[in-house]
């Protein structure tokens, strides 16, 4: 998948600036899949190993240096290389990888009567349905126990629309204290 504006055109940028318009808060963090978070701040040593082994370069130092996931370089295969790259006791590949799933701002081009169906074209599960509204263009519904938290729909949408937050009860919290 193309990355976040890296691999598009100076046209399909600028649409993609002007129809994301500012952002409302910063998200939250989201660490490599199968990291716990009661021991990622506490072990992970920064070594960038994870992010250079991750195939898909959706790894990418973040506050502190600690890795994150940036959905907009593409999706997470779930291939476990970064776990395996990583010589510290952090990652649980016994246990789901995380248990993300994706919000849908208003700012969705469907939301605003607009026809697209970008992120159910880009999911390999087939989580996402448009449904038909009144008055207006049909709108996506997330199927939670579809969807796998890959990341696909994010960078997919036009409108900068999609977010993975973590939902209750999930191990990976989103947002551990670092302890630097
Ligand atoms: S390989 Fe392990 S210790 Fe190194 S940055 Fe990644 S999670 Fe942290
Ligand atoms: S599981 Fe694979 S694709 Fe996903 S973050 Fe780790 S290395 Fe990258
Ligand atoms: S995060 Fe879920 S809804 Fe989005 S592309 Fe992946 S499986 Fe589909």
């Amino acid at each position: 998948m193309a990355g976040d504006g890296l691999d598009r055109g100076p046209v399909d940028q600028g649409r993609r600036s002007l129809l994301r318009g500012r952002p409302t808060a910063v998200p939250a963090p989201i660490h490599p899949p199968w990291s716990h978070p009661d021991y990622f701040a506490a072990l992970c040593t920064r070594c960038g190993a994870c992010a250079a082994a991750c195939p898909e370069a959706i790894l990418r130092p973040g506050d502190g240096g600690y890795p994150e996931v940036d959905f907009g370089r593409g999706e997470c295969s779930f291939c476990g290389a970064c776990a395996d790259a990583c010589s510290e006791p952090i990652f649980d590949r016994t246990a789901p990888p995380w248990a993300l799933r994706p919000t849908v701002a208003p700012s969705c081009l469907a939301v605003q009567r607009v026809v697209c169906r970008s992120c159910q074209d880009a999911c390999p599960e087939g989580a996402i349905r448009f449904q038909p509204a009144s008055g207006g263009a049909a709108q996506p519904r997330i199927d939670e126990a579809a969807c796998t938290g890959c990341g696909a729909c994010v960078a997919a949408c036009p409108a900068g629309a999609v977010t993975l937050t973590h939902r209750t009860g999930t191990r990976q919290t989103g947002s551990p204290a670092h302890a630097d």
